[in-house]
């Protein structure tokens, strides 16, 4: 039976600021849904405790000026250390996929770190990456970014990686926090076409987004045949979320 992994780490003690939407309560509204949909009564779905990520499994992926411990909290490391401890289940086969659902988040921290960008200082995404290339030899991997804003930091981080390939889907750049995140940032000289970005106007609905998925996404992601899928899953693109003007619904 093919098995789901659930890890739920909402950072209680973790936030920008008491007012800010990046806060636990938009990871707590989705755990309302998951006990009041009774997923968590099917036998496939596993829950996991998180664990903390390594010094190690950090360095493997960034440089922290001045060093890892000036730049995380132990929240950091949790978030991070909550992604591996699902890629390990994975490789051991105890399940099909899993779900981390956790902050603090991470696809804006870029390769060298010198604070927090866009609420990010670690990349929990580069990370379980480099952590599952190291523990399992892995090497082809796809990264699908479908949070609101570009993922600039896993682009960053990527950018001349040829057997990492990340798509990012999201509000146009002209509009929205990071600013970057166009059609023509397609990768390094020796990872030509690995980077793709498809930048949405401001308002796209289900419509535009599942287009998105069904003739570019997919078709892309089968031809690179990646051992491995990683979703960047911000939930951000909803159409009540404060911070952008996308159209997408739950
Ligand atoms: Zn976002």
């Amino acid at each position: 039976m093919p098995k789901t992994g659930l890890i739920f780490f909402p950072a209680f003690d973790w936030a920008i600021s008491p007012t800010h939407p990046e806060r636990e309560e938009r990871l707590l509204y989705t755990r309302d849904q998951i006990f009041e949909e009774g997923i968590l009564d099917h036998a496939e779905i596993i829950e996991y405790k998180p664990r903390l990520a390594t010094e190690k499994d950090i360095a493997r992926v960034h440089f922290c000026v001045p060093n890892i411990n000036a730049r995380t909290t132990t929240a950091h490391l949790i978030s991070a250390g909550s992604a591996l401890k699902l890629g390990d289940a994975l490789m051991t086969g105890e399940i099909t996929n899993g779900f981390s659902h956790v902050r603090p988040p991470g696809h804006h921290a870029m390769r060298i770190v010198y604070g927090n960008r866009g609420f990010c200082n670690i990349n929990n995404e580069a990370i379980l990456v480099e952590y599952l290339r190291k523990q399992y030899g892995l090497r082809k991997i796809a990264i699908v970014d479908t949070d609101v804003h570009h993922g600039d930091g896993t682009q960053d981080i990527f950018y001349h990686d040829p057997d990492l390939l990340f798509i990012s889907m999201h509000q146009d750049g002209r509009t929205l926090y990071p600013g970057t995140g166009f059609i023509d940032e397609v990768g390094g000289p020796g990872a030509y076409l690995k980077n793709i970005n498809i930048p949405l106007p401001p308002g796209t609905s289900d419509e535009g987004f599942l287009r998105v998925w069904r003739e570019i996404i997919n078709p892309v992601l089968k031809n690179f045949e990646p051992e491995l899928i990683i979703n960047s899953a911000g939930q951000d693109n909803h159409f009540t979320d404060p911070m952008a003007i996308m159209q997408v619904s739950a």
